[in-house]
């Protein structure tokens, strides 16, 4: 099901939207906690975001949240091994390569001499919200700044997050104290939410 669409909408998750949800399973005293329970968490989680249209979204199953997890956890992969200098899993490189394939892509629209860019769905709203949220990371890794990528170095918090101060010298997810990060979340989130409506 290949739906083309006027120019009149974008999806897509920002950077630091993508690794919020990388961080949805996160370092708590030293235990991995997972903040997707339901599949209905997962998807509230796209469409406060504004990358799924809520009567567009669907009702989601156990499998779409199994999925979900998996590309996170595929990505996760792919950045912590980049930050890392390391060689990333070749399965999580292989789900993360699937995930481009089957979900949002580029496509040219001509009208008259004026050529346009636009997008087409995937098969499902999954398809689609897994490839907003790889996108921004995949285009980072490959064309923008990889060497940005960090793991915070508390290590308790292990928070993945991109370097962008001007010194590219952060070491820790928050400067004063990395107890913060679920605050900033929620508050990036809130902006976004404001600037949808
Ligand atoms: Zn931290």
């Amino acid at each position: 099901m290949l739906i083309q669409h006027p120019h009149d909408h974008e999806h897509g998750l920002d950077l630091e939207a993508a690794l919020d949800f990388l961080n949805t399973r996160e370092l708590e005293s030293g235990q991995f906690v997972e903040r997707l329970h339901r599949p209905s968490d997962a998807r509230t989680w796209f469409v406060d975001q504004g990358v799924l249209h809520d009567d567009a979204a669907g009702t989601w199953t156990d499998p779409d949240l199994e999925r979900i997890r998996t590309v996170r956890d595929a990505l996760h992969e792919v950045v912590d091994a980049v930050a890392e200098e390391r060689r990333p899993d070749p399965d999580a490189v292989e789900v993360v390569n699937d995930v481009l394939a089957r979900g949002v892509v580029p496509h040219l629209d001509c009208d008259g001499t004026t050529v346009r860019i636009g997008h087409r769905h995937g098969a499902s709203p999954v398809d689609d919200a897994v490839s907003s949220l790889a996108a921004p990371i995949v285009y980072e890794l490959a064309s923008g700044r990889p060497d940005r990528f960090r793991i915070c170095a508390h290590d308790t918090c292990r928070w993945t997050f991109f370097d962008a101060s001007p010194t590219a010298r952060r070491r820790w997810c928050d400067m004063k104290t990395c107890g913060n990060r679920a605050k900033a979340a929620r508050h990036r989130q809130r902006v976004r939410q404001e600037a949808i409506a």
